[in-house]
């Protein structure tokens, strides 16, 4: 084939095929121009999830009716003039290609009237094909209608999903618009069907309406910010938290995007809070001068590139764990509902099973059996003061606060707290570390030893001392002081490490592979079910409890402690 300038209406297409790729993404292009025109409503009426009709109108400024053929002409916006704008974008548009685009690939009609024009002007395309303009009766505002949509590109067509699947992804893309835009009111219908209606309304209130109002009172306030960026936001407590990660938006100067390192910032900002494999509830709002943010970097506009995106991720992160530190979240038990259960290690509790409560029966007379009788080798603590705590089962401690009764998990807490005085320790530098009296040897396999090659900065970093002390040997000459401390043996515990550390899944980033060791670190020298704690050792580990930021969770996100609230324990004796 000879090399050849393609027609305008093919060029056109090939646009609208990046641009426009179904229902939702025509919305989106539309609900987006609606928006920059200053609207404060704005309606969306589907037919057949879009692909009989999309009809968006709203009572924005309106255009001139000399410039609609422009509206409808590639290229042609009213946003940006110059190269230095498109450094500074401040509106959602600014390619000039939607409405050419749509037009390219359907029956596209536009009609708007501004607020001093006598009547309304109208335009219509027919498969990139221009009709002349007429006027016609109209509100102050804009409305475009789609119709025939892909008629002249049945390949496109043919990908289109059911009726119901495009009206789920448009109803998304309005949730997501509306989100960040709450003074003004959306309206979406599909048929006659109202799927969303959205008043005019303060940021939480918007929120709350997408996410759903079941969620007031479980929502946390975060505000952050650092030089030229603020971050506002409702983040859901851990025990909202979700399956997947439908419920995280995040918006920058008005703009629904998606972004990998903001979400992971969010995550990790609730380690420890819930279990890994959950999603935080979240709706950020990130504001920074349009200079600092490219939004020119992806067809549908839905990413975007900082221009530094290390500070944003320590913004996003940090302004998200203060909130949550700041936060008393204990769990409740409550009655007949389960908590989650993670896999893992250490122990599992569950409490109540449908409508007989097994703690209160089954765990409650396992508690009474538990208690060992005073001798003079087992003192027991006493029981008289505020900060009395009974050890139950060699498992779980038992205290009060103000609120009611604490039922703890020892092993958890005490991992909580290892963890804790690991990151803090690693923060200031390499783990101290201990050499040992003999080397611990051990037979290797050759992963472990590449392994051990690998991961030889991580290993100083932790203050683990550790070579190959022959083709299928690993010799431990020093580990740290922490674990040395807790009697934890080092061939057995590098040898697991090196084992985890080979594991596929086992995360790249420097910053989350050195949590995931501490992690089990702070497992393997924590104190385990079944171990005895003399009074001394309740009370250290009460004390270190009130030190730490989170310890109502481990590192995995299993309760450490569960409060049985006086007003629980009131209404079952039938107090209220
Ligand atoms: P862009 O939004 O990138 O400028 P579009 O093709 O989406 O490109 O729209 C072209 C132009 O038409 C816009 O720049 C704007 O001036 C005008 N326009 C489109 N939709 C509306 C609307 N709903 N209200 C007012 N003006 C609009
Ligand atoms: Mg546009």
């Amino acid at each position: 084939m000879t090399i050849q300038k393609l027609q305008t209406l093919l060029i056109n297409q090939i646009a609208a095929g990046e641009v426009v790729d179904r229902p939702a993404s025509i919305v989106k292009e539309l609900v987006e121009n609606a928006i920059d025109a200053g609207s404060t409503r704005i309606e969306i009426q589907l037919e057949h999830g879009g692909k009989d009709l999309i009809r968006v109108s709203d009572n924005g400024i309106g255009i001139s009716p000399s410039e609609l053929e422009l509206a409808v002409t590639p290229h042609a916006t009213s946003k940006i003039s110059e190269e230095a704008d498109l450094a500074a974008i401040a509106s959602l548009g600014f390619r000039g290609e939607a409405l050419a685009s749509i037009g390219s690939i359907s029956h596209l009609m536009l009609k708007s009237r501004r607020t001093d024009d006598e009547s309304g002007m109208q335009i219509e395309v027919d498969g990139g094909e221009m009709a002349k303009t007429k006027p016609v009766a109209a509100s102050v505002g804009t409305a475009v209608e789609v119709k025939r949509l892909f008629f002249n590109t049945p390949a496109r067509r043919k990908f289109l999903k059911s009726d119901g699947a495009e009206t789920t992804r448009v109803r998304d893309v309005v949730q997501r618009l509306a989100a960040s835009h709450h003074d003004i009111a959306f309206v979406l219908r599909s048929g006659d069907k109202t799927l969303l209606e959205f008043q005019q309304a303060n940021s939480k209130e918007r929120i709350l309406s997408i996410f759903g109002q079941e969620l007031d009172g479980e929502l946390i306030e975060v505000d952050g910010n650092i030089q030229g960026v603020t971050l506002w936001g409702l983040v859901g407590k851990p025990s909202v938290a979700r399956p997947t990660s439908r419920h995280i938006r995040v918006h920058v100067n008005g703009r629904s995007i998606a972004d990998s390192s903001i979400t992971h910032a969010l995550k990790e900002a609730y380690r420890g809070f819930i279990e890994p494999k959950r999603w935080p509830t979240a709706a950020l709002f990130l504001e920074m001068e349009p200079s600092l943010v490219d939004v020119n970097v992806h067809p549908q506009k839905s990413e975007v590139r900082f221009s530094d995106r290390d500070s944003i991720w320590r913004l996003v992160n940090k302004t998200i764990s203060g909130a949550l530190a700041k936060e008393d979240i204990v769990p409740a038990y409550v009655p007949g509902v389960h908590m989650p259960s993670v896999g893992g290690h250490g122990m599992q509790v569950e409490f109540g099973s449908g409508s007989s409560p097994s703690f209160s029966v089954e765990q409650a007379r396992r508690a009474v059996a538990g208690i060992e009788l005073p001798t003079p080798s087992t003192p027991l603590p006493t029981i008289m003061g505020p900060d009395a705590v009974m050890q139950v089962q060699k498992c779980f401690l038992v205290t009060q606060d103000e609120q009611g009764i604490l039922i703890i998990d020892q092993h958890a807490l005490h991992e909580r707290i290892m963890f804790e005085e690991f990151s803090k320790r690693i923060a200031k530098g390499n783990l101290e570390s201990q050499r040992m009296l003999v080397p611990d040897a051990f037979e290797a396999d050759s992963g472990q030893l590449e392994s051990l090659e690998t991961h030889a900065a991580l290993f100083e970093k932790l203050g683990i001392d550790a070579s190959a002390s022959g083709p299928a040997s690993i010799s431990v000459y020093a580990l740290p002081t922490l674990l040395v401390s807790r009697n934890v043996k080092g061939g057995k515990f590098i040898r697991e490490l090196l084992d985890k550390l080979g594991t596929s899944d086992f995360p790249s980033s420097e910053e989350e592979a050195l949590s995931a060791v501490l992690d089990m670190m702070s497992c393997k020298a924590a104190i385990k079910a079944g171990d005895y704690l003399n009074p001394q050792e309740l009370a250290d580990l009460l004390q270190k409890r009130k030190e730490i930021e989170r310890s109502s969770s481990c590192p995995h996100g299993r309760p450490t402690t569960m409060r049985l609230s006086i007003e629980e324990l009131e209404k079952r004796f039938g107090r209220r």
